[in-house]
């Protein structure tokens, strides 16, 4: 007979970590699938500072932390792509690339993916100066000029780690007020390393066979204007990784699954923790909360499941 395991999370970023924690140390045998690498989100961070206990911690070496500690009591992890979830009754059937596997419950934490401009050059030059990664790409631009877009925590917060390696940096950003942590706002003021394009979008990105320019325009006055670049960096948000979901009627317009407090959707077993549910506040603390509460309830609901079952 096929292993029906207790529960299968989706996602390894901070909600699917602390969920799988949540959920082995209940000694429910839990399998976790991630199409990428482990630690989501923030293996791409620079640093983090507002994860209680560490003032700043590079975001890579928090998710190794959080990854090796969600695997210790006894989690499966597997690198898979899940295309689809089935709901048959008290077994959710989880279809990857490689294979479908069950589950009693199934909490999906797949997190976000980076939101492109849509502007020419942005496909072409991806990985040839368009990069979605501070982190992983900044130190090849050493000395050189580079262009962040964006106005929120992400963009100020790559600006400030880039400006480690910069020559120097346009930060383009389409108003004239941040959607950033004050702190935030007022280092990247202060970093002279650091020029403010407000009211400018990006309309355009040149190369030859890799990014040497991008062109902006400024929103008032209309002027438009080159920019010498080697590298350009968008930080303009990120769009819910759900789109496996679908067919079940579990999401509202803009993708993000709909939770109630318990994390539970509309479908009994099916669960959902993380940037990725409809929810105010974006957080590693606040996904790490969420991934507690899904496995905690999750937890209950597999163990009423499987007492119908026996009688
Ligand atoms: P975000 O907060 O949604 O900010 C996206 C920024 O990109 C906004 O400034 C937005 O402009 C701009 N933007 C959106 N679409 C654009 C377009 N088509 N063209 C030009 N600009 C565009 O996204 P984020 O910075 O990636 O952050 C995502 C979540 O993670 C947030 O909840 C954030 O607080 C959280 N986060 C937190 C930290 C931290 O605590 N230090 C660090 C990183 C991320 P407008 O402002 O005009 O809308």
């Amino acid at each position: 007979m096929d292993k029906i395991y207790d529960l299968i999370i989706i996602g390894s970023g901070p909600a699917g970590m602390s969920a799988s924690v949540y959920a082995s140390k209940a000694k429910l045998s839990t399998l976790i699938f991630e199409k990428d690498y482990p630690g989501g989100k923030v293996v791409k961070t620079s640093f983090v500072e507002n994860w209680p206990g560490e003032e700043r911690i590079e975001g890579y070496e928090l998710a190794t932390k959080m990854f090796e500690h969600s695997t210790s009591f006894g989690s499966e992890y597997s690198q898979s792509k899940v295309v689809e979830i089935i709901n048959d009754g008290d077994i959710k059937k989880v279809v990857t690339e490689e294979g479908t596997y069950k589950a009693y419950a199934v909490i999906v934490a797949t997190g976000t993916k980076e939101r492109k401009i849509g502007i020419p050059g942005e496909d072409e030059y991806y990985g040839k100066g368009v990069s979605y990664c501070a982190i992983c790409d900044g130190s090849l631009y050493k000395d050189c000029d580079m262009v962040v877009i964006g106005g929120g925590n992400s963009a100020l917060q790559e600006s400030l780690y880039l400006a480690n390696f910069a020559k120097h940096i346009y930060l383009v950003h389409r108003r004239d007020t941040f959607r950033a942590e004050e702190t935030l706002i007022e280092e990247i003021k202060e970093n002279e390393k650091i020029d403010l394009l407000l009211n400018y979008v990006a309309t355009e990105i040149h190369g030859n066979d890799v990014v040497n320019a991008i062109t902006v325009k400024n929103l008032l006055t209309g002027e438009i204007k080159k920019i010498d670049t080697e590298v350009v960096f968008p930080f303009i948000g990120s769009d819910p990784e759900s789109s496996f979901l679908k067919n079940l009627g579990v999401l509202d317009d803009k993708g993000h699954v709909i939770v109630n407090e318990q994390l539970e959707t509309t479908i009994p077993g099916l669960f959902a923790a993380g940037d990725v549910i409809k929810k105010e506040l974006r957080q590693i603390v606040t996904a790490v909360s969420d991934g507690a509460i899904a496995a905690t309830n999750a937890y209950h609901y597999i163990k009423d499941v499987q007492k119908k079952n026996k009688k």
